[in-house]
C-alpha cells in the first residue's frame, strides 16, 4: 500500500506540471468533480455509498506513454496513488479515486496506430473509443468483436480493464479475449510490451492486466483481433411462453455446437405493476453471422431448434428495432449524464435498482434461476428481467427497490444482492461477467478466489507494483 502524501498538493501540481504540460494537468475543482466517480450508483454500492464520490487531488492527462511512464515513476518515488481512468463509464465504482490520488485521464492516447487489414490485428491507444475504433475499421472491412451498449463511451483500455462484454459475445469473446499483444506501464514506471499474435510460448503476461482494474499496470496500447465484416448478418426474435424453454432452445444449439453471434434472451415485466411471481414476456433475440452458406445452415437449424422449443417467430422488424436501438442507453447516459456533469452523476446515484450478472455452469442455471426467484419472492422484491447474455453460462437479473420512497431500507436490497452473487460462487461460479469487481463487489473478492487465490494476486501485484501505487484497494489486494 502507498505511504500518505508527503508533498505539499501545490508541489505536486508543479511537479507535475513539469513532467507533462501546464494545460495537461489540472486541479481545477470542476476538473476534480468530474472525475471524483465513474458510473457506479451511490445506491447500487449499498453500504460503500459515501465512497462513490472521492476527488482526487489533481488529474493529469499524459499524451502518450513516455509521459504516462515517468509520472509513474514519480508516483511510486513520492509513494501517491494512480487512478487509471478511461471514459468513467465502468458501472462498479472501478475508477472511482482514493483519497490523496492522481487520476490518470488517458483520452488523450487515442491515436489508431496500425490497422493490419491482411493479418486481421488492430493497434491502437488504450484512450480510443471502441466506436471511433469500430468507424475505422468498417472502410477496412474490418469489425471490433466487443460490441457493448457502452460502445459510443467506453474507451479500448476500459474495456480490456474490465474484460467487457458486448452483444457479439456469442462469437468473438469477451473484450479479454480479443487481446493479441499490450503495452503496459507499471508501478516503476517500467514499461512491458507483450508479442502480438494470437498465441505465444510460455504464460502469457496479457491474462494479468485484462479484467485487471488498473491495479497491476496502465495499458496505453492494445494491439486487438480485427474479424473480417461478416457477409451476412441474419438478425431473429423468437417469443417464448416463459424462461425454461427458451433456456433450452439455447442450450440445445450450443449442444450440437451452433453458436449465434449475438445470444440475448430476456423475460421482462412491465414497469408497472411489478408482480413478480407471474410470467413476464420473454423474448430471444439472435444474430447469426458469417458467410452465405454457413449462415443459411445456422439460420435454418436455429429456427428448428427454436420452434421445437416452443418459440414463436416474431416479425424482422422485432429484432431490427432491438438491434438498431441497442446503444441508445449509452447515447441516453452520454447527453443526460455525462453532457451534464457531476450533478447529473449525482441525481443517477438515486436510482433504486441493482443488476447483477454472474457467471454459473450452464447445467445450473435453471436451478438458480429457480432460488433467485424463490428468494425475491420470499422477500417481496420485485424483479424487472432475468436474462442471458452471451452463451447459458452468462445469467443476469435486475431487481427494485421494494419501498416506495427514497427512505427505503437498502439493507434488505444489499442482503439480498449478496445471498444472489454468493449463491452462484457456491455452484461453482462467479459473482460478475460483465463488469467487473470495483468498489461493488470488493467485499466478495475473497470469496470469489480463496484465501489463496487472493495471496496469488497480491504476490503478483507486489512485484509489479512494488509501492502499491496503482488503485491500491482495487480488486481487494
Ligand atoms: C449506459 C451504459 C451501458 C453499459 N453497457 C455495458 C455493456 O454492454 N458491456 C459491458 O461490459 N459494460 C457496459 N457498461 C459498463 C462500462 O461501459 C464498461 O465497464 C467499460 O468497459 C468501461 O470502460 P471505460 O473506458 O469507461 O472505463 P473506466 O470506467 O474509465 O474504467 C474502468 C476500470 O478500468 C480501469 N482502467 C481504465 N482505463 C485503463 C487503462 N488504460 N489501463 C488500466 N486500467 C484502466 C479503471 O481504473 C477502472 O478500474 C455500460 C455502462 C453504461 C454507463
Amino acid at each position: 500500500m502507498a505511504e500518505p502524501l508527503q508533498l505539499m498538493p501545490s508541489t505536486l501540481v508543479v511537479d507535475l506540471q513539469r513532467l507533462l504540460a501546464p494545460e495537461r494537468v489540472s486541479n481545477s475543482p470542476e476538473d476534480l468533480e468530474r472525475f471524483a466517480g465513474d458510473a457506479l450508483a451511490a445506491y447500487r454500492a449499498f453500504g460503500r455509498a459515501k465512497r462513490v464520490e472521492v476527488p482526487p487531488i489533481v488529474v493529469a492527462t499524459p499524451k502518450d506513454t513516455n509521459e504516462v511512464s515517468a509520472l509513474a515513476a514519480y508516483a511510486s518515488k513520492h509513494g501517491i496513488p494512480i487512478i487509471p481512468h478511461g471514459g468513467g463509464t465502468g458501472v462498479m465504482g472501478g475508477a472511482v479515486p482514493v483519497d490523496g490520488s492522481i487520476v490518470l485521464n488517458l483520452r488523450s492516447l487515442d491515436v489508431i496506430h496500425q490497422i493490419d487489414r491482411e493479418g486481421h490485428r488492430v493497434t491502437v491507444g488504450a484512450g480510443a473509443i471502441l466506436e471511433d475504433l469500430e468507424n475505422a475499421l468498417i472502410p477496412q472491412g474490418l469489425l471490433l468483436g466487443h460490441d457493448p451498449w457502452s460502445r459510443p463511451i467506453a474507451t479500448v483500455g476500459g474495456a480490456i480493464s474490465t474484460n467487457g462484454m458486448g452483444y457479439l459475445a456469442g462469437k468473438y469473446g469477451s473484450m479479454g479475449q480479443q487481446v493479441q499483444g499490450l503495452e503496459v506501464v507499471l508501478g516503476s514506471g517500467d514499461v512491458i510490451q507483450t508479442p502480438s499474435v494470437p498465441k505465444i510460448a510460455g504464460p502469457d503476461l496479457d491474462n494479468i492486466f485484462i479484467g485487471a482494474e488498473g491495479a497491476m499496470g496502465i495499458i496505453t496500447k492494445a494491439t486487438l483481433e480485427a474479424f473480417p465484416q461478416p457477409e451476412v448478418r441474419s438478425i431473429h426474435a423468437f417469443r417464448f411462453a416463459s424462461f425454461a424453454p427458451g433456456f433450452t432452445a439455447v442450450q440445445e444449439m450450443y449442444a450440437i455446437g451452433l453458436r449465434p453471434a449475438m445470444v440475448d434472451f430476456a423475460e421482462e415485466y412491465p414497469r408497472e405493476p411489478l408482480k413478480q411471481p407471474e410470467e413476464g414476456i420473454t423474448t430471444l433475440y439472435l444474430s447469426f453471422d458469417g458467410f452465405k452458406e454457413e449462415v443459411a445452415a445456422q439460420v435454418d437449424r436455429g429456427r428448428k431448434i427454436c420452434l421445437a422449443s416452443g418459440g414463436e417467430e416474431l416479425p424482422f422488424e422485432e429484432a431490427d428495432t432491438f438491434w438498431r436501438e441497442r446503444h441508445d442507453s449509452a447515447e441516453r447516459y452520454k447527453r443526460e449524464i455525462q453532457d451534464v456533469g457531476p450533478s447529473a452523476r449525482r441525481r443517477r446515484r438515486a436510482w433504486r435498482l441493482d443488476y447483477l450478472h454472474v457467471a454459473i455452469p450452464a447445467s445450473k442455471v435453471l436451478e438458480y434461476y429457480a432460488f433467485c426467484r424463490g428468494l425475491l419472492i420470499d422477500r417481496g422484491i420485485p424483479v424487472r428481467e432475468w436474462s442471458l447474455w452471451g452463451r447459458p453460462e452468462y445469467f443476469s437479473l435486475m431487481i427494485s427497490d421494494p419501498s416506495a420512497d427514497d427512505q427505503g431500507d437498502s439493507a434488505l436490497m444489499s442482503q439480498a444482492v449478496d445471498d444472489i452473487l454468493t449463491a452462484a460462487q457456491d455452484l461453482g461460479g462467479s459473482m460478475e461477467y460483465c463488469h467487473g469487481v470495483g468498489l461493488k463487489l470488493t467485499h466478495l473478492m475473497q470469496r470469489d478466489r480463496g484465501e489463496a487465490g487472493m495471496q496469488a494476486l497480491r504476490n503478483v501485484k507486489k512485484a509489479l507494483d512494488p509501492m502499491g501505487i496503482l488503485h491500491p484497494g482495487n480488486l481487494g489486494i
